[in-house]
């Protein structure tokens, strides 16, 4: 299959052949119709499997083809996403596959001055990628009018709909034409947002080219058990034994990230952090010097765990597990994408093990662990398995194993989701979801 065979037009052929994209990813093969076909979508694939194109591509050759031209202090496409940076990365591959048509492209987003957007939105705007509290900002102050828009992407659309944003969401939807397109795209889709998001689409399609919420097969995973108060030693040390050249780091907390970040650069290591405190140049800054390899270690919250497409980043370590366990899914997705492989090494701590356990029954693996020489936990880290219970009282230590980054790059080999994942688990994870009343859609 070719990008030609989908329909596409010729500039957008052009844009994809200019970008080295050859065939079309397997979301990438059932949305971009689907879309063209002015359906709703609702679209589970692994993360780093080419889910932007899959919906900025059709969406600008619709807004090529059909509808009148953008209004001012208008947008006719809205794309949301959940972080500052997520929304900078997708406008930015959004302007790259629209390089050959005349229409325009933005993004808004808080943290940033308001006014040159406001000035910038007053010729309208055909696509424009927003985080939500900014979106509604310029709402309210009257710089944006959301009648003339045809078509909503919820990019991370589950976390889009949880709890933290929904809001923000209810008051969204209070402002856009029922008559529209909507497309929801994520690696990750729990059973009782699954069903909420049913309730906001019109006869959606559902797309999942994936088993449902597994990471990328290409990214190999264990953890290493140790006490809570070794962690930094840890890492430290396996950082030095592995020969790590590039790692993004998850920690949980803000102070977290900054205790991290201080131990390593106090040894000489070249780390920097992101976290919700941080002015967003700072945030930026550091992504982009991570990017470009300026930096080495990257300590980051969960603000980094979405979307976010770092080329060739061979390891991620969760020096904390997340709390919510799709979150595992989404952070260690930043290895391991556009078909390269990768590694992602947690470090868990006997406090955690409720959160393993969760993120074992979620992904429908057992963890494989590797106790590191020296740093056998005194506070035993339970066994646990895909089941969701603490299966075994704890062994005695194993003999440790090698451990270290290096990933490959493989563009173009992109691993379908053929692989059978074992059984559904008996418990299903607890996950709070919002409720808030999408009101009737009209027929289109
Ligand atoms: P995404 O999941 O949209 O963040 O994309 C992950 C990475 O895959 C990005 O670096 C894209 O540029 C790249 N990519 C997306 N689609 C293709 C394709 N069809 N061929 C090659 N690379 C692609």
């Amino acid at each position: 299959m070719t990008f030609a065979t989908l329909g596409l037009i010729e500039p957008l052929l052009r844009a994809l052949e200019t970008l080295g994209y050859q065939t079309p990813t397997p979301v990438q093969a059932q949305a971009i119709p689907a879309v063209l076909a002015g359906r709703d979508l609702m679209a589970a694939a692994q993360t780093g499997t080419g889910k932007t194109a899959g919906f900025a591509v059709p969406l600008l050759q619709l807004l090529t083809m059909e509808g009148p031209k953008v209004a001012p202090n208008s947008a006719r496409a809205l794309i949301l996403c959940p972080t500052r940076e997520l929304a900078e990365q997708v406008h930015a591959s959004v302007a790259e596959y629209a390089q050959n048509l005349p229409l325009t492209t933005y993004a808004v987003y808080g943290g940033v001055s308001i006014n040159p957007q406001m000035m910038k939105l007053r010729k309208g705007v055909d696509i424009l990628v927003a985080t939500p509290g900014r979106l509604i900002d310029l709402f309210r102050q009257n710089a944006l009018k959301l009648n003339q828009l045809q078509t909503l992407v919820l990019d991370e659309a589950d976390r889009m709909l949880d709890l933290g944003f929904s809001e923000e969401l209810a008051n969204i939807y209070r402002m856009l034409p029922k008559k529209r397109q909507t497309l929801l795209f994520s690696a990750t889709f729990s059973d009782d947002i699954r069903q909420l998001a049913g309730q906001m689409l019109n006869d959606p399609l559902s797309i999942e080219v994936s088993p449902r919420n597994v990471a990328a097969n290409t990214v190999k995973q264990w953890i290493v058990p140790v006490d809570k108060k070794r962690k930094p030693e840890l890492f430290v040390h396996l950082m030095r034994k592995g020969r790590w050249k590039q790692v993004l780091v998850f920690a949980k907390t803000r102070n977290g990230v900054d205790a991290l970040v201080d131990k390593l650069q106090g040894l000489g290591v070249n780390a920097d952090g992101i976290h919700g405190d941080k002015p967003q140049a700072t945030r930026q800054r550091a992504l982009d010097r991570f990017k470009s390899s300026d930096v080495q270690i990257l300590v980051a919250t969960d603000v980094a765990a979405r979307g976010l497409d770092i080329e060739d980043l061979p390891l991620v370590v969760n020096f904390d597990l997340p709390i919510v366990a799709e979150d595992y899914i989404h952070r260690i997705g930043r290895t391991g994408r556009a078909g390269n492989t990768g590694e992602a090494i947690s470090l868990v701590c006997a406090d955690e093990v409720n959160m393993l356990s969760a993120i074992e029954m979620l992904t429908r693996q057992t963890l494989a662990r590797h106790m590191e020489q020296d740093f056998e936990p005194e506070h035993r880290v339970p066994e646990t398995d895909a089941s969701g219970q603490v299966v075994k009282k704890p062994k005695k230590p194993k003999k440790p194993k090698a451990s270290g980054g290096g990933g490959k790059r493989n563009l173009g080999k992109w691993v379908d989701s053929g692989e059978v994942a074992p059984a559904e688990p008996s418990i299903k994870p607890v996950r709070k979801v919002p409720v808030f009343n999408t009101g009737p859609r009209k027929k289109k």
